[in-house]
């Protein structure tokens, strides 16, 4: 009986293609070696109404769409225009890629550059932002564009694009950076670069000895999965540690072609993971999140981030609230597997980076005792010890790596004692008020906090004390060695 049921498997195997979408009729005659070659892809992209018209019925608003001028650039691969559902106009592809009229509206708080990612950068296209890691805006070309971009006010122009002069910069900036550690290759799409130059910038960050992860953010596996082919796994596992963040928003995105590119990726040693933006009328759905979350676990692929929508030109008519996302992130955490839920963020408008929200989970807190709920809503108390000790690990942790983090210590920085304080700018002069100093006490050192052997109140208060070797405290005003009153 189990013999016969392997053999049959086996038979099965041999006898079908590899499960595939559907092709719709007008590219019936496209040899398949011709379909399934990304250049043939490329070369092939739909941006026209009388070209999208011929695979779709298209809508009014979306005839208004394309044809507005100084729209954000639209261009469709093949194979992602065969997910589109023809006669429905939410079809959650259609609505990713194909324009609506309203998309020129503007709205409160709408920017061009929304994350200040062009005042961040110290050369062009390299925004350093973090401590430890960088963005490498490499191309502004993508296999398809998405109608919410965050990065619309670059990309999609094939006359401005990174040239090598730009990468040497980028390269030489990293170089002589060396808190850098990671580096996230973005765009545009990376992938779409021409094979010599995406193995140029590759090999190129390899050679610089600290930095120790390569990261791509990619559409490419979404929009051009033909593009993954076993020949380019392969190279990737010459530039290994090489990680993966993919796009997908809706599960329907999720389809055999793409099951299999990312099998190949991960089969070639690339940790895999998901960044999905959050977009009314596409995902903005508890049911149709788990769906997706569901669909990338099997897939290898770890939800990494949701983002909340940014307040970029374009995108408007795609923004939720931030309570939707909460809610999604409550319908998700606890109810399945932990590595199915994606850290929910908004990413500062303004610049400020990536910041999480979630459902609040700690209920109450008092001496000894924290009050959590979880997801049920069931409500316990956890009894904290009496008797910690936050300096047991002092030896330990002057042992480890201690890196630099040039003045965005944070509230950390505020824990650890580096800082008493954190201001907005211009913060002294306001408060001082035009006054002269007070004629009583003339004393500058009065506002001086006293630190009794290191900061007083935390475990970390004796990193400062010439253990991490790396000028961590030349700000000048640090006082918690504990011997500076
Ligand atoms: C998102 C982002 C990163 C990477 O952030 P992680 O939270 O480490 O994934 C780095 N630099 C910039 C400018 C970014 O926007
Ligand atoms: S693939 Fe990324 S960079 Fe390209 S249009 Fe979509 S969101 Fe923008």
């Amino acid at each position: 009986m189990v013999q016969d049921i392997l053999t049959i498997d086996i038979q099965e195997d041999q006898d079908e293609d590899p499960p595939s979408t559907p092709r719709p009729a007008l590219w019936a005659d496209v040899p398949d070696e011709k379909w399934n070659d990304w250049r043939w892809q490329m070369a092939n992209r739909l941006n026209s109404v009388e070209e999208l018209a011929q695979l779709i019925h298209l809508t009014s608003e979306e005839i208004q769409g394309l044809r507005a001028d100084g729209k954000f650039r639209v261009d469709i691969t093949p194979y992602f225009a065969s997910l589109i559902d023809p006669d429905d106009p939410n079809c959650p592809i259609r609505r990713q890629v194909i324009p609506l009229g309203r998309e020129l509206h503007a709205f409160n708080g709408m920017m061009e550059d929304s994350l200040a990612e062009d005042k961040h950068s110290p050369v062009p296209g390299l925004v350093h932002r973090y401590p430890d890691r960088v963005l490498m805006l490499i191309t502004t070309q993508c296999a398809s564009y998405c109608r919410y971009c965050t990065r619309s006010r670059l990309v999609g122009n094939p006359a401005q694009t990174f040239s090598k002069v730009d990468f040497e910069a980028q390269l030489d900036y990293l170089r002589r950076t060396p808190q850098v550690r990671d580096v996230l290759l973005s765009g545009g799409d990376p992938l779409v670069l021409a094979p010599n130059v995406l193995e140029y910038i590759l090999s190129s960050l390899r050679a610089i000895d600290h930095i120790e992860i390569i990261r791509i953010g990619s559409r490419v596996p979404v929009f051009l999965p033909q593009r993954i082919t076993d020949d380019f796994a392969d190279r990737l596992k010459r530039y290994a540690p090489v990680w993966m963040n993919i796009h997908t928003n809706h599960p329907k995105e999720i389809t055999p072609e793409l099951s299999r590119a990312l099998e190949k990726l991960a089969f070639a040693g690339v940790p895999l993971g998901n960044q999905s933006v959050l977009l009314a009328g596409i995902n903005d759905s508890v049911h149709i999140q788990r769906e997706l979350v569901h669909k990338l676990v099997r897939n290898r692929v770890r939800p990494y981030y949701l983002y909340q929508c940014d307040l970029v030109k374009g995108a408007g008519h795609f923004r939720t609230t931030v309570a939707k996302g909460i809610e999604i992130i409550e319908g998700l955490r606890g109810h399945t597997s932990g590595y199915a839920v994606p850290t929910y963020v908004v990413d500062a408008p303004g610049g400020g980076g990536k910041i999480p929200v979630m459902p609040q989970y700690m209920i109450s807190q008092g001496p000894g005792k924290v009050i959590l709920r979880n997801y049920e809503g069931f409500i316990t108390a956890y009894d904290e010890p009496a008797d910690y000790d936050p300096h047991m690990i002092d030896n330990l942790d002057h042992q480890s790596l201690h890196r630099a983090e040039e003045g965005q210590g944070g509230v950390w920085g505020l824990l650890n004692g580096d800082e008493d304080t954190i201001r907005p700018e211009g913060f002294d002069a306001l408060h001082q008020r035009n006054a002269e100093q007070h004629r009583l006490n003339f004393d500058g050192h009065k506002w001086e906090r006293h630190h009794l052997n290191g900061n007083g109140s935390n475990s970390n208060g004796h990193h400062n004390n010439g253990h991490n070797g790396n000028g961590h405290n030349g700000n000048g005003h640090n006082s918690n060695n504990g011997d500076s009153h």
